[in-house]
């Protein structure tokens, strides 16, 4: 069966609450990661990107100085030497500079527009605006012009200085610079390869560019229009050309950024060229580089961080299998009862709390339910057997109490059931103790199990459940297991005697050894000799305030507990010692009955400790006769049979007590040999009132005297009840006609201190 616990759903809960908040924190840590990658990746970019601008412009400036101080060289042997402007000395000295820097090509134009170049060629040129403007420069300075290209299209950067001397003009002296080498010594290469490096004038004219150049560039363009061109309208940060020509005009190194249209961000940096006046570096990137750089970066961590939620998630639901199924132990460890399968007290209590407070609208009853004489089945049929049929009671109980409400073992072959009351639980209360018969007697238990049904029915007001199944108990502890009805509700009046039992309880072992409990005799009347036949020891228990308590009282109480087997044994005993003083002192004794409960017979070792009390105290044969009652024998008839043949086989006679009160059957007569039959005083009573009855009665007297059975009426109260049981044929009576149970003592002075003067003789076995 599943035990139903209340919070398991909410744990669920709880465990799914936690691991979407985990969930979400690692995507948190995520993103803070991506993002933090991201900035990351920004700042090393610029670092990366500021750095390269710095170094660039270093070595940049070196290389266009070495080539501007080879230029100047040659400028300087220009205006001072006489011979240089020959032809072969101007070629000469065109050969041996241009040797120094790996020019493509160094010439010298004079003033007659005869260019000499620096393969020993010569030729004469156009005019040209270009040469005229070179004058207006600073004389001793080499400039550095827009670039061209080869005839190959490869660009060229140009350096120009005008020669004097005396302060004449003598000519022009011009150097073209592959700008392959300038890009090669500054290895224009960072962010991959993936950023775009300008060397520009101070106008934006572009003098050479890197190998890579952003798609948004217009490599023929003045850079400054190209960035205005870039720029989005709304670009509040963009400066307009002019601005930044005024920017660069008094600072070495300016970095920005521009916004386009579809909000790409252009980041973009400017630095002085070392060495090298109005020459500047520029480098672009488009942010856009950076994502894509972070992107696999990104994705790993995307990727890193999924792998781990996945991880958290398998190790949650290996975590949530493995506490399910502790769990699942622990409940059962804590709520199954391990010999029925079914649910202990701990599961009732639990779960019947729940069930009455969200039903508060409907009527429940609370039921203890036990099996009588359960001790009995335990020592008669073992406790493997008993244990089947415990189990037997609570697969039952299942199916006609527990479906529904609530069923569980408390302990020992004690249940309690919590039920919506209707009116078909009377109904269903026959049809477990039928179905329990039935499979009580599959398993081979003969003995009629009887169940025993204490009620309580809840209350509104009601809090408290043990005290609920504590009443239950009361009311089902209040019976004795004879009553007809197997069920009893609660009432007050129940726990005053609850309380009652319990006092006996408390104080049953020391009135045994202070000797309170006391025989009492009541003679057995011979009504045709007129004489004593013999006696019953009858018990009572006087305390010490001198109250007498009846067997009534004590009996039933002492029969569940087990405490009558000692109190049986120690009246046996005292009776014994009393008939042997009697014999003692000369007297014939008559034979004494001592009542046997039931549990007393199924104490293996009974026959054998009755013999030993005979014999201790040397009790001549016939004189102790052991009373069983009747439905004793009808329970169980193999069992009585074989311990009264025992009993028959030391001489020690036996009555058939209280014949008539149960289940009589005449068969009993035939098959069971005791020795006298004790008819009961309600059976004698009701049977001499009708004529039928009477009958019955006289064929009993009748078929017990053929079968060589005494018998023996009890409650004989009146001369009318003894002439009609002498005219049944019934000649043996006890009851207060005769003489009431008396004390022992009282006993012997009034029979056999008088039977001296009398002489009384004859005894009736
Ligand atoms: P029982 O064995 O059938 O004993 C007869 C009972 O009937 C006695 O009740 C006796 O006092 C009562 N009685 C006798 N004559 C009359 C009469 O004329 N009218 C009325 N109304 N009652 C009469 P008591 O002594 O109260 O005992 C009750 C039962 O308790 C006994 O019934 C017996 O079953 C049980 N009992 C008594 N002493 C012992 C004992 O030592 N051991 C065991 N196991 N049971 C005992
Ligand atoms: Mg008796
Ligand atoms: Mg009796």
């Amino acid at each position: 069966m599943n035990f139903k616990v209340n919070d398991k759903n909410k744990d669920l809960l709880k465990i799914f609450a936690g691991g979407v908040v985990i969930i979400v924190l690692c995507l948190l840590v995520c993103l803070v990661h991506i993002i933090d990658i991201r900035v990351t990746y920004r700042e090393r970019a610029l670092k990366e990107f500021n750095n390269y601008l710095e170094i660039a412009s270093q070595v940049i400036g070196n290389e266009l100085e070495q080539t501007q101080l080879v230029v100047l060289s040659a400028k300087e042997s220009i205006e001072n030497s006489e011979k240089v402007l020959n032809d072969t000395n101007i070629f000469d000295l065109l050969m041996k500079y241009g040797a120094l820097s790996s020019f493509y090509k160094f010439e010298f134009i004079n003033m007659s527009k005869v260019a000499f170049y620096s393969n020993r060629t010569s030729e004469k040129i156009d005019e040209n605006k270009f040469y005229e403007s070179i004058y207006l420069l600073e004389k001793n300075k080499v400039h550095i012009s827009e670039n061209i290209q080869d005839t190959e299209g490869n660009p060229l950067m140009v350096f120009a200085t005008p020669c004097f001397r005396d302060g004449e003009k003598v000519g022009i002296l011009i150097a073209y610079q592959n700008t392959d080498g300038i890009l090669d010594a500054s290895s224009f290469d960072y962010l991959n390869g993936l950023g775009s490096t300008f060397i520009i004038d101070r106008e934006g004219e572009i003098l050479t560019k890197s190998a890579s150049v952003a798609a948004e560039f217009q490599e023929n363009k003045n850079i400054y229009d190209n960035i205005f061109d870039y720029a989005a309208e709304d670009d509040a940060n963009a400066l307009t050309v002019a601005e930044l020509k005024q920017v660069l005009g008094y600072r070495e190194s300016y970095s920005t950024e521009v916004i386009d249209n579809d909000r790409n961000t252009l980041v973009m940096a400017f630095h002085n060229v070392e060495s090298v006046d109005d020459i500047y570096l520029s480098c672009f990137f488009n942010e856009n580089i950076i994502e894509e750089q972070t992107l696999p970066v990104v994705f790993r961590s995307v990727l890193v961080c999924l792998i781990i939620i996945l991880l958290m998630i398998i190790v949650a639901i290996i975590i949530w299998i493995f506490l399910n199924r502790t769990r699942r132990t622990i409940e059962s460890l804590a709520y199954r009862d391990p010999v029925t399968g079914g649910c202990n007290s701990n599961y009732f209590i639990d779960k019947a709390m729940e069930i009455l407070v969200d039903n508060k609208e409907k009527t429940y009853i609370i039921q203890r339910m036990d099996i009588a004489n359960f001790r009995y089945l335990n020592e008669a049929y073992g406790h493997r057997r008993a244990d089947q049929l415990l189990k037997i009671c609570n697969d039952c109980a299942w199916d006609f109490f527990g479906s529904e409400d609530l069923f569980a073992r408390m302990n020992s072959d004690q249940f309690v059931s919590l039920n919506e009351c209707d009116a078909s639980l009377d109904r269903r209360r026959i049809q477990y103790w039928e179905a329990v018969n039935q499979q009580a007697r599959n398993i081979g238990i003969k003995y009629p199990i009887r169940i025993k049904f204490g009620v309580y029915q809840v209350r509104s007001n009601d809090l408290d459940l043990d005290v609920m199944i504590d009443r239950a108990n009361v009311a089902r502890r209040s019976m004795n297991g004879t009553e007809t009805n197997p069920v009893t509700y609660f009432s007050t009046s129940l726990i005053q005697n609850m309380h009652k039992v319990d006092r006996i309880q408390s104080e049953m072992a020391t009135a045994l050894e202070t000797g309170e409990f006391q025989v009492y005799l009541q003679a057995k009347w011979n009504t045709l000799e007129n004489k004593l036949s013999g006696a019953e020891a009858l018990v009572r228990w006087i305390k010490a305030d001198g109250t007498v308590v009846y067997p009534d009282d004590f009996i039933p109480v002492f029969e569940r507990n087990g405490f009558i087997e000692k109190l049986d044994f120690y009246m046996l005993e005292t009776v014994c010692k009393l008939i042997q003083e009697q014999i003692k002192l000369g007297y014939d004794m008559v034979p004494i009955s001592v009542n046997q409960s039931r549990i007393l017979l199924h104490n293996p070792e009974y026959v054998q400790n009755v013999c030993n009390i005979l014999k201790r105290y040397q009790i001549p044969k016939g004189i102790i006769e052991l009373e069983i009652t009747e439905s004793l024998f009808f329970d169980e008839k193999e069992k009585m049979i074989s311990i009264i043949n025992e009993l028959k086989n030391h001489d020690i006679n036996i009555s058939m007590d209280d014949f008539g009160s149960g289940y009589s059957s005449l068969n009993l007569l035939k098959d069971i040999p005791f020795d006298v039959l004790k008819i009961d005083r309600l059976f004698f009573s009701e049977s001499i009132t009708s004529e039928s009855s009477t009958w019955i009665l006289r064929k009993i007297v009748e078929m017990a005297e053929g079968l060589g059975i005494n018998v023996v009426c009890e409650g004989v109260e009146t001369k009318e009840q003894v002439e009609a049981l002498q005219h049944i044929g019934c000649n043996y009576v006890q009851g207060y006609y005769y003489s009431r149970p008396i004390s022992a003592k009282a006993f012997f002075e009034k029979y056999f201190e008088e039977e001296n003067e009398e002489e009384l003789s004859g005894c009736v076995g």
